[in-house]
């Protein structure tokens, strides 16, 4: 069993800091006989053919591939025809880490499926986001933004993104790069000279905002050293402001989360008032644990009189301000909206505001998240071809040093449990420390299997974690400790991109605990990449995986499913026996693709527009 984590660490305690880690469970028992999968109850899963790793087939050598432009999900032979024997094979004492390898460029902006039909009435959608992938990512956001985007565009839209110009943005991968204009945007009783940078980020026209003052510059995208909700209000108004002095007018401006969500307030309390009179507003909740609380001063340093929202509650919120003032407000599942509407101090606010609060699944952008086409993956796979996937699962275990040298066969009979996820409550924290504990246990009380004997420390060189409470990050590092010399478990307290897609790829399980998941994009990633769901039934994981004893609906199963939050129901789920290859194939076959939901969204984007403008 492996975990590993540390991430872009906030000095502040910003409502959104995020610390992340993988939690990769790597039980180095026998298929055959391991009673943590209860596998010898279907013998015929038993059938991992040793031989079958060394299959020349979907291969890449030494990550030499570029990412194809085509279209995705089929296996290019031209690609797939090199050597097994060309991998460069990783391990633990390496000195550069195999997921930190030079990896080809990725540019998949053509890459889509061809066959989208184009919207017969195309809109101008705006989204001012404080998250975009891959270049400002923390979490499920930054997917979210980047795949609806990337959807809308295919079909026939025209779409922009307005992010800060962080500091840590990696501009390599800004295509296109330039500084278009300097103005000025109110803060504070003072106009700041203000960069409009534009750029491309996967075929998505981006416009970054640059500030003079000191907003928005940092190591990470959250935790810098300034007031966050200040800097957000101040970018809110500066996009507003710019769209005001280009005389631009988007049919739809998208704000997401508490950080932009003080923008519609500004719409219509201010800029409505002035120039901009087309655009309608567009909100979507991706997580309502936090509010954007905000002090009327704070608002007022925007250019709003703080004390006029300040109502009867005397509590200010931005996320509040999007719900009522927004033309539309989207969570990301039904399930996730359900509980909003139960539970929560704005669920009276969603309520009242119920007749335009909808609930859509998200989608995964099924070119990024391709096995068939990955650039950081050893090796490609899809749904009918899945040798590539043993590939990436034996580079995996012998990059940590899970996999014992001279037995390449043996690895793949040991099932590899993967958890990609950021060290905060809210992921079932305890629940992944019981899976730890529980792995370790099975270790020590089945001895005698010489295949788990390895005992590999993996070294870290990153800092080390820094979760948003430090005793979690503490108590993680310690973990790490302890279990990353053993065999069956390695604790990453890093973010990393690369690893990330390499473990999905890897992983035959993939655990997501969460106490509660608005949506969850690891499963439906996980899946994509042959991984099967182990899931609590909470939000947007109870939409997108259903039991495979669930016996109701048997032609939905595609995982398993707990319900409780103690150890218990987590160790019965992970216990539950399965023909796994028929899974495997199952799961890799599933359409959790932006082609299925954008659309509900262009259906309320055409709902709110402005036609008479
Ligand atoms: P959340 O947005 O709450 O973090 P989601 O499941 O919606 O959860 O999205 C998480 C996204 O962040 C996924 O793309 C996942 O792969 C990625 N992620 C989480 N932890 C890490 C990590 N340590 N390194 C790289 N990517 C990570």
């Amino acid at each position: 069993m492996i975990l590993q984590s540390c991430s872009p660490q906030p000095t502040s305690t910003p409502a959104n800091c995020f610390s992340d880690s993988f939690l990769v469970l790597h039980l180095k028992k026998n298929f055959k006989s391991c009673y943590f999968y209860n596998f010898k109850k279907r013998p015929k899963i038993l059938k991992h053919e040793m031989h079958s790793l060394y299959c020349p087939k979907s291969l890449s050598s030494n990550f030499k591939i570029q990412a194809l432009e085509t279209d995705a999900g089929k296996l290019d032979d031209t690609t797939t025809k090199l050597e097994y024997d060309d991998l460069i094979w990783p391990s633990p004492s390496d000195e550069i880490p195999f997921w930190k390898r030079e990896f080809p460029s990725w540019d998949i902006k053509t890459v889509g499926p061809v066959d989208i039909p184009k919207d017969s009435d195309p809109m101008h959608i705006v989204h001012v986001t404080a998250e975009m992938a891959p270049i400002a990512k923390v979490g499920g956001l930054g997917d979210v933004v980047t795949g609806l985007a990337r959807a809308c565009l295919m079909r026939g839209h025209k779409v922009d993104v307005f992010l800060p110009f962080y500091e840590c943005i990696n501009k390599l991968h800004i295509k296109e790069l330039a500084l278009t204009s300097t103005y000025n945007s109110y803060y504070d009783g003072s106009w700041i000279p203000t960069n409009v940078y534009r750029g491309v980020v996967l075929g998505i026209p981006v416009i970054f905002i640059e500030p003079s003052n000191h907003f928005f510059k940092g190591q990470s995208v959250y935790g810098g050293a300034y007031d966050e909700l200040e800097a957000y209000l101040f970018f809110s108004r500066a996009c507003l402001e710019w769209l005001q002095v280009s005389s631009t007018q988007p049919d739809i401006i998208h704000v997401h989360e508490w950080q932009t969500g003080g923008l519609p307030l500004l719409y219509w309390d201010m800029y409505h008032y002035l120039s901009l009179k087309k655009p309608r507003i567009v909100l979507t909740i991706h997580n309502m644990e936090h509010y954007g609380e905000c002090r009327a001063e704070q608002l007022s340093k925007c250019g709003l009189d703080g004390s006029i929202y300040a109502t009867e509650e005397k509590r200010l919120s931005l996320l509040k301000g999007g719900i009522v003032y927004s033309n539309a407000v989207v969570t990301v599942s039904p399930t996730y909206l359900k509980e909003t509407l139960c539970s929560g101090w704005l669920a009276g606010t969603l309520i009242r505001h119920r007749d335009k609060y909808f609930g859509i699944l998200n989608g995964i952008d099924t070119a990024i998240w391709n096995p068939a086409t990955d650039a950081f993956l050893p090796a490609k796979f899809d749904a009918n071809n899945v040798e590539g996937k043993k590939i990436c699962k034996l580079f995996v275990q012998r990059g940590l040093g899970l996999a014992p040298e001279g037995l390449p066969g043996d690895p793949d009979k040991v099932p590899l449990v993967v958890c990609i996820t950021r060290l905060v409550a809210q992921k079932g924290l305890h629940l992944i420390t019981n899976a730890i504990r529980y792995v370790e246990a099975l270790c020590v009380s089945s001895p005698g299997n010489e295949h788990w004997a390895n005992e590999i420390l993996t070294e870290n060189s990153q800092p080390p974690s820094t979760a948003p409470d430090a005793r979690v990050g503490r108590e993680f590092e310690g973990l790490a400790q302890l279990h990353n010399q053993g065999s069956s478990l390695r604790i990453l307290l890093t973010y990393s991109e690369e690893l990330s897609h390499m473990l999905y790829a890897a992983a035959d399980i993939v655990l997501v605990p969460s106490i509660y998941e608005p949506c969850g994009l690891a499963q439906m990633i996980g899946m994509r990449y042959g991984a099967v769901p182990v899931v609590r039934k909470t939000g947007g994981l109870a939409d997108t995986v259903f039991d495979m004893d669930d016996k109701s609906q048997p032609e939905m199963a595609n995982g398993f499913v707990f319900e409780g939050i103690d150890e218990g129901s987590l160790n019965w789920a992970l216990d539950q026996p399965n023909e796994w290859m028929g899974i495997v194939k199952k799961v890799m076959q599933m359409d959790n693709s932006w082609n299925n939901t954008a659309g509900k969204y262009i259906d309320i984007y055409s709902s709110v527009r402005a036609r008479d403008q």
